[in-house]
């Protein structure tokens, strides 16, 4: 069991638990298949085995690849939030990354748990915080924090929605690997979980313009800086003439980094009135400084993320000027 769980804090929690009918769970903006997984993973055990009054909030909505993991016994709310007497926030480090949610889940009266694996986790805004960067996924903390409440896990939907997050979370076992994550992984499957058909919906189930997107980004759309970081940008041009929906360009920032001299990888995503950063670096050389610094973000130390307003940040550069600034600089 990871550092981060001790007994008196489990007890804490069923503590809250005891005390709360209805509990929120609530996850970051542009939710992944680790947000997607633990809260579902949660909120199913929540209600099944401890007969909680349960809602899942996102600030927005998920990839189409991972709608399978969405358990039609929960009640899910997309982009606004609901009271409650209890609200988990998980894989997020404040309550800042849910976006829309955020005022209202901070300022509420309910008490406030946090289940992370992030950074900087915002400790003073929480009741309860199991926090820690040394976990593969926040699935994988909350695997071990349910097997520590004492749950069932013959339920083979909570194990699955377990495994999506772990395995979306570290690139199916590429990084972020703990050897508590092989452990965990090993008993989902001896207890039932089917591995082979969570990797059949997360990774051969997209539509064929994602492989041609990615293709024509490679070819078309990388750029290699001396000293060892590429970027990309997929502006909104691209974006509208592969037809392409939220989610189908998840994994292409990494691609890169297979490049031996490349280690830092960058790619921009534009939105409305912004770009979506995703950064990706191998060890030694901090992807988090570099979203912090220079995109308004934050995450892991090897993957991480954040926002570039070109009206506020560039100050006169161009994009590519400002891109180029912050890589080589990031590599110092
Ligand atoms: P991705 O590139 O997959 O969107 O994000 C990589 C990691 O960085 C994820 O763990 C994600 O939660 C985190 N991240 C992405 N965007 C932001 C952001 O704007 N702020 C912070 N603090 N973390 C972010
Ligand atoms: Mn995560």
């Amino acid at each position: 069991m990871t550092s981060c769980i001790s007994q008196e804090k489990i007890d804490g929690l069923k503590k809250l638990l005891g005390n709360a009918r209805k509990v929120a769970l609530a996850g970051h903006v542009h939710p992944d298949g680790d947000a997607i997984g633990c809260i579902t993973a949660m909120g199913l055990y929540l209600k099944r085995e401890l007969g909680k009054d349960v809602v899942c909030m996102f600030p927005d909505a998920i990839p189409e690849n991972l709608e399978f993991v969405l358990n039609p016994s929960l009640r899910y709310l997309w982009g606004k939030s609901e009271d409650a007497d209890l609200v988990i926030l998980m894989d997020c480090n404040a309550f800042s990354r849910t976006d829309v949610l955020g005022e209202a889940l901070a300022g509420s009266s309910a008490t406030k748990v946090l289940i992370d694996h992030h950074l900087n986790p915002d400790t003073a805004s929480f009741d309860l915080v199991f926090s820690t960067p040394d976990i593969s996924s926040a699935s994988e903390l909350t695997f071990w924090i349910l097997k520590a409440m004492g749950w069932d896990m013959r339920d083979n939907e909570t194990g699955e929605a377990l495994l999506t997050g772990m395995t979306t979370d570290t690139n199916n076992f590429a990084n972020s690997v703990f050897p508590s994550t092989f452990t965990m992984a090993s008993e989902l499957i001896a207890s039932g979980v089917d591995r082979d058909a969570v990797l059949q919906k997360i990774y051969f189930s997209y539509r064929e313009n994602r492989v041609r997107v990615m293709g024509y980004m490679q070819n078309e759309g990388l750029v290699i800086l001396p000293g060892g970081a590429a970027y990309m940008i997929l502006t909104k041009d691209i974006q509208k003439r592969f037809d392409l929906r939220e989610g189908e360009t998840e994994g292409l920032v990494n691609v890169p980094l297979s490049i031996g001299e490349v280690r830092l990888s960058l790619l921009l995503k534009e939105d409305k009135d912004h770009f979506r950063v995703s950064l990706r670096s191998k060890k030694g050389t901090s992807a988090q400084k570099c979203a912090v610094k220079y995109f308004n973000g934050g995450g892991h130390e090897n993957a991480a993320g954040g926002r570039l307003y070109p009206e506020k940040d560039l100050r006169g550069m161009s994009l590519e000027e400002y891109v180029k600034k912050a890589l080589l600089e990031s590599l110092k």
